[in-house]
């Protein structure tokens, strides 16, 4: 039988440099396959966004169709428009035994934890309100409005830091994505997975031959 994959769950206030620290993850050495979902999003494609790749662009229609048929994991409106994380994608990639990272905000994060209790949450932290103020200011593309106003949303992101198994401060990006690598290694180890994975071995050990 197939081992099956971990869930992760990373959230963050946008600044906090989430994207930065998966994509990292996913291309140092790991002894298991790790993929990031990608989710259903009703936004606008940024420039050099793929449809497929970063997102599944869809329209508000085909969104609300998607809902009524329950397709989602769990959904949720994040800056106005929806965001969601496809049911079936997901549980044919653990079955395959692959480790699944959800990337997706505090809302999905509580309807997940219903639906899989054994879902690892992570919650990526800026090292300061200044600091995370000053991300968003060297962008360089957002005016003073908008950058008031993400500066908002980090902090209703922020309130919800409680509810997250782990918490990454992201002030040192090494450090940040050394922690992250211990969390999924950790996972990794628990007895369950071990006993999962090592079945053979286990029923070897006790056999009276
Ligand atoms: P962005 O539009 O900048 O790519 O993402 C905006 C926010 O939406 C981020 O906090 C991201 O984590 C969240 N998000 C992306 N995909 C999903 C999803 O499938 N579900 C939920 N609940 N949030 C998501």
């Amino acid at each position: 039988m197939a081992v099956t994959g971990n869930l992760f769950i990373l959230s963050a206030p946008s600044g906090a440099g989430k994207s930065s620290l998966i994509s990292a993850l996913l291309k140092q050495p790991s002894a298991r396959v790790m993929q990031v979902s990608v989710s259903h999003t009703t936004r606008d494609p940024r420039p050099g966004e793929i449809d497929g790749q970063h997102y599944h662009f869809v329209t508000v229609e085909q969104f609300k169709q998607q809902i009524a048929q329950k397709e989602f994991y769990e959904y949720a409106e994040v800056f106005g428009n929806y965001y969601g994380t496809s049911e079936t994608a997901i549980d044919a990639q653990l079955a395959q035994g692959i480790d699944v990272f959800l990337d997706i905000d505090w809302q999905g994060a509580q309807q997940v934890r219903l639906k899989k209790p054994g879902v690892t949450t992570i919650f990526i932290s800026p090292p300061s309100k200044q600091e995370l103020e000053n991300r968003l200011r060297s962008r360089g593309q957002d005016s003073e409005e908008t950058i008031q106003q993400r500066m908002a949303q980090a902090q209703a992101e922020c309130s919800h830091y409680q509810e997250f198994d782990y918490i990454i401060i992201n002030d040192n990006f090494d450090q940040a994505l050394a922690d992250l690598t211990t969390i999924v290694e950790n996972q990794r180890l628990k007895r369950s997975q071990q006993v999962e994975n090592h079945q053979l071995l286990f029923k070897d050990l006790l056999a009276n031959d």
